[in-house]
């Protein structure tokens, strides 16, 4: 389904198509709350990507990203690509890598990015007192004075837009690869839950004596994407 340009995204589309960088970098900080570089990392490889598909994403899954880990960069993925995790474009895979893979459903071509090591741990030599700052008040969550915490911001909002400069084959190892193309999202009727009433995907019921009830009323496990990944948890 190739459409001419999608109004819901126009000032993306612009912004991708006049190489903007920087407004599809503001555009980033309106989702994600502020600018970092792992943000701009997602604005690029999202670039990148977008312009080697030449697709115009309306949210119908006619392009795919594939991430790999829960990041900052995600955010940037899902603007500049319109992939999201709403629209079922957005696919998580619990690797810990900072990578994604664009997927343009009609061809399957697919195009993966994956953050060269290289370049990742030259940016702490690049920018010691980010990094010296960002491992004390973010990592360590170390109690520091406001003026410390609004330095840092200062600093990592200063390293996302220089790092726009950054040459995209710096950045990544960039491959066409050969992937299975997920299925399109199923349309599944939802079932009531036999003791909290509340509608339930039917593939999510469990049955207990022949009644539907949702995971939480089964006393069951679910899975949870949440800041350590994917993980299993009671109900
Ligand atoms: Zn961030
Ligand atoms: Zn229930």
């Amino acid at each position: 389904m190739q459409t001419q340009g999608n109004p819901f995204r126009s000032e993306i589309e612009n912004m991708i198509r006049a190489g903007d960088l920087n407004g599809l970098l503001r555009k980033a900080g309106e989702l994600h709350g502020h600018l970092c570089n792992y943000l701009t990392f997602g604005v690029k490889a999202g670039y990148y990507g977008i312009k080697e598909m030449g697709v115009t994403n309306t949210g119908m899954e006619e392009l795919l990203a594939i991430v790999e880990t829960n990041n900052c960069f995600d955010d940037g993925i899902q603007i500049v690509t319109g992939c999201t995790l709403g629209n079922n474009s957005l696919i998580y895979r619990d690797y810990g890598k900072t990578a994604v893979t664009l997927i343009r459903r009609q061809d399957e071509k697919a195009i993966r990015l994956v953050l060269k090591p290289e370049f990742e741990d030259s940016r702490e030599r690049e920018y010691p007192e980010a990094y010296e700052l960002f491992d004390r008040l973010i990592a360590r969550r170390e109690q520091g004075n406001p003026e410390d915490f609004h330095r840092l911001m200062e600093l990592l909002a200063r390293m996302s837009v220089e790092e726009l400069g950054t040459p995209t084959e710096i950045m990544f190892r960039i491959e066409e690869v050969k992937i299975e193309v997920p299925s399109f999202a199923p349309i599944l009727e939802s079932v009531k839950c036999t003791r909290c009433g509340e509608n339930v995907i039917k593939t999510k019921i469990i049955e207990k004596e022949g009644k539907p009830y949702c995971i939480h009323c089964a006393g069951g496990a679910a899975f949870e994407l949440n800041g350590q990944g994917i993980s299993q948890r009671a109900t």
